[in-house]
């Protein structure tokens, strides 16, 4: 008997290593938890579409949205740990959501395979060209002054927009409404149509309506404006200078996913990073590429770690 449970106990982990060797064989579903169209889904289809070359098999976007990207990453958080569900985390649902969701499912120091970080997304200030304001030192004039009347989209609580827009709000001591959408994709059609007045959002969603004028871009939350939008100016040249914030996105496998399945899929993540065509679209859309130190999954293991902790202690000041 214990001969036969051994052999048992030996074929699974014989079976166990043979897939992780061949993987992946199947479709490999990238969970965003936002909208379509906006950053998260931007920079995931992105390198999504260049690591599907290196691995072989397709990178099947799957949208699963709701409380600030909580819900899809919950969901693929508790699909089986084989490397054919993986997701795009971000800023929001692996930093500040625990300080925020009190039963969140999930640990985001704990409950993951950290894979690798795809991209930095500054954060943008950025207004409705029916905003009468024209630049950031007329907008704070204009939202003090216009305080309760002006609405501000975000992408749920705890989102990148949400978080960031709060604390725009704090600096400014305004109390504007607050409209949730699935994602900042549709927040931003809402905003070039003049039904939001005003966001803070992340870069890569925003270039494009930036550069064909569609809206307006007040600042930058970086030190140095982005090669991608060199007329945006600085928060700090524009007159808001301890507005500073940029955000990110990066890719985790649920807690259990072999690590040579995780080293297959960084390693393709790093490739995409490395492809000229990739890196430029990246670019072009002011994503900040990390270095080659910043792309292994123990580097995103401990970034996660203190961006929990940098938001935990943010959000208990704010109150
Ligand atoms: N950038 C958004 C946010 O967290 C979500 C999205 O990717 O659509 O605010």
């Amino acid at each position: 008997m214990k001969t036969l449970i051994a052999a048992i106990a030996g074929l699974a982990l014989w079976a166990g290593a043979a897939d992780a060797q061949n993987y992946p064989t199947r479709a490999i579903k990238l969970v965003v938890p936002f909208a379509a169209g906006g950053p998260t889904d931007v920079v995931a289809r992105i390198v999504g579409n260049n690591m599907s070359k290196t691995l072989g098999q397709q990178i099947v976007i799957e949208n699963i949205v709701g409380a600030g990207g909580t819900t899809g990453i919950t969901q693929a958080s508790q699909a089986g740990p084989d490397g054919y569900t993986l997701m795009m985390g971000h800023m929001g649902t692996h930093g500040a959501a625990p300080a925020l969701y009190p039963n969140l499912k999930y640990d985001p120091t704990k409950d993951f395979e950290p894979v690798g970080m795809a991209a930095g997304t500054p954060i943008l200030i950025v207004a409705s060209k029916a905003t009468p304001a024209n630049d950031l030192k007329e907008f704070m004039v204009y939202a003090k002054a216009n305080n309760q009347k002006l609405n501000q989209a975000h992408a749920g609580v705890g989102s990148v927009s949400h978080t960031t827009g709060q604390m725009l709000n704090v600096q400014l001591g305004i109390k504007p409404a607050l409209v949730p959408f699935s994602g900042t994709g549709p927040a931003l059609n809402d905003l070039v149509a003049g039904q939001i007045d005003f966001m803070c959002d992340q870069i890569v969603n925003l270039v494009p309506q930036i550069l064909a004028g569609t809206i307006k871009a007040y600042a930058i939350a970086t030190p140095e404006r982005s090669p991608a939008l060199p007329n945006v100016p600085t928060t700090k040249e524009a007159g808001l200078p301890d507005y500073q914030v940029s955000a990110w996105n990066a890719i985790f496998a649920p807690k259990g996913t072999p690590k040579e399945i995780v080293a297959k899929v960084n390693d393709a993540l790093s490739k995409a990073l490395s492809d000229e065509g990739t890196r430029k679209r990246l670019l072009d859309l002011g994503g900040v590429l990390p270095s080659d130190a910043e792309r292994t999954p123990q580097w995103l293991a401990g970034f996660v770690a203190t961006e929990v902790d940098r938001w935990n202690k943010v959000i208990k000041a704010a109150n």
